[in-house]
């Protein structure tokens, strides 16, 4: 049936989606008490409670975020993650094994009023080995005292020393250029070019009432903007004001005047609609609300939700609706609308114009939610409790454990859970289920993705 279909379509989708981080990960790693805490309090520019005095206590927030030279990144204390190793040394390197797993580059500190322990040295092991880059922190260089004797620990193997203190900010501004430097680039936060009208896509099936809604807009809210002080219109574009806002309807030309079916109009009529979407930040999908949901809506939808796009499902025909209709719908959209259950919906008749202005809010909702980040402190706390209260299923006898996450980009809005194993494609969707619950997004679809340590 169609909706098994959809499933699969969703599923590919699923399998195809790579963790495109737009925030690259810093791990920072090294024994208790060399200053870790204090170092990542440094960098965030903040004297928050987190040091200890006590060796080895549990912190419950790892991840954080941080900024330097206009760059943003997830700077992540490993002092959280107690991995199972007994031993110090054991547990510094399997920790060190995990940075190198899961972040981007790796600080490995030591401190250097005591010089490099045989623990130092079993980290710096492990991490030679590491394809990302590493940067070698020698910690409590209060005073120049110090300084000649940090040489020693190019003996690690792990490059030039970088002395600071962390604990009087010593150097540290050099440190954080130094990371800037060696952090990867990442893709950046969507593709959204400029400043502007908000880019909408007005898609679906043929004879859905796309041109009349269209229409509607452009005429009865006054001015198709093609005047608008310092924007330049691209002609296949329209500009339209709705509910005093200005909007780029993109990819219009072939809506206003009707290409009539002819051989292959669908499949024209499929890469058009392709074409907005992906030009889109948005998009209005329009259903028949008098008709029964069609493989064809399904497919409009997929597509939508594939790209990445915020949504608003806009129901037209509103004035063909009855009583009988109106019942059967419900259970139909239940069944039909179980991938896009966070999509607004909006009843309208571009005949009438009934409540099109109300497409304007529903909008400006989905676009809000697309643009929106959870700071990666409050994600971590929220996924803490939730992890504690259902942790995700034992699998081949193991027990994987979300070592942190981070939303690593919008546009649309995308999580990363650093993992110790796979999780489940139900238990992805019961975090994003949660995640929605406590944060919102309505309007935009959110992405789950897994980075399981190797
Ligand atoms: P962690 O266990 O590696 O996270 O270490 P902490 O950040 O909790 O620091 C351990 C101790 O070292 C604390 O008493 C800090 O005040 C102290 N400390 C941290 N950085 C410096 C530094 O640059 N100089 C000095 N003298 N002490 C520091
Ligand atoms: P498009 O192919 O999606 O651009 O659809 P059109 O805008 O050309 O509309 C197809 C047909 O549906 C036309 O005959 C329209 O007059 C009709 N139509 C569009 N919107 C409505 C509506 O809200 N109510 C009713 N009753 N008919 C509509």
């Amino acid at each position: 049936s169609e909706f098994t279909a959809l499933d699969a379509q969703i599923a590919a989708g699923e399998a195809e989606e790579e963790a495109q981080l737009a925030q690259p990960v810093l791990a920072v790693v090294g024994r208790p008490n060399v200053g870790k805490s204090t170092l990542v309090n440094r960098i965030l520019g903040r004297r928050e409670a987190v040091v200890q005095d006590v060796p080895g206590v549990t912190r419950d927030r790892v991840a954080y975020d941080a900024f330097w030279a206009g760059r943003r990144f997830t700077l992540v204390d490993t002092g959280g993650w107690e991995p199972d190793a007994t031993g110090l040394q054991a547990s510094v390197a399997a920790q060190a094994e995990i940075a190198m797993a899961t972040a981007d580059a790796v600080l490995l500190v030591i401190d250097a009023s005591v010089g490099a322990t045989a623990t130092d040295e079993a980290a710096s092991k492990v991490l030679r080995r590491s394809k990302k880059p590493v940067l070698l922190v020698a910690n409590k260089v209060d005073d120049d005292r110090l300084l000649a004797d940090t040489a020693s620990l190019w003996s690690l193997g792990l490059g030039e020393p970088h002395p600071v203190s962390a604990l009087h900010g010593r150097s540290s501004g050099d440190l954080l250029d130094a990371i800037v430097k060696a952090l990867p680039t990442m893709p950046r936060d969507g593709d959204r070019a400029t400043a502007g009208p908000r880019r909408v896509a007005l898609v679906g099936k043929p004879n859905v009432g796309k041109s009349s809604l269209l229409n509607k807009i452009s005429g009865e809210e006054r001015s198709v903007v093609d005047s608008v002080a310092g924007t330049t219109v691209d002609p296949v574009d329209s500009l339209v004001e709705l509910d005093g806002d200005i909007w780029r309807f993109v990819d219009t030309a072939g809506l206003r005047k009707r290409v009539n079916s002819a051989n292959g109009a669908e499949y024209y009529a499929s890469l058009r609609t392709k074409t907005a979407i992906d030009a889109a930040e948005v998009a209005i999908v329009l259903l028949d609300a008098a008709e029964p949901l069609s493989e064809q809506d399904l497919r409009v939808l997929t597509m939508v939700v594939e790209a990445g796009r915020a949504c608003v499902l806009a129901f037209n025909k509103w004035d063909l609706v009855d009583e009988d209709r109106r019942h059967a719908m419900v259970r139909e959209l239940d069944r039909g609308l179980v991938r896009v259950p966070w999509a607004d919906k909006v009843n309208i008749s571009a005949l009438t114009g009934r409540s099109v202005r109300k497409l304007a809010p529903a909008l400006r909702t989905a676009l809000k939610s697309w643009d929106q980040r959870v700071p990666t402190g409050q994600l971590n706390g929220w996924l803490a409790d939730l992890i504690a209260a259902t942790p995700p299923p034992v699998r081949g006898g193991k027990q994987p454990k979300v070592l942190f996450a981070t939303q690593a980009g919008i546009r649309p809005p995308t999580l990363v859970l650093f993992t110790t194993g796979f999780l489940e494609a139900g238990y992805r969707r019961f975090i994003e289920r949660k995640f929605r619950e406590r944060f919102g997004f309505e309007g935009s679809p959110v992405r789950v993705n897994v980075r399981v340590r190797e």
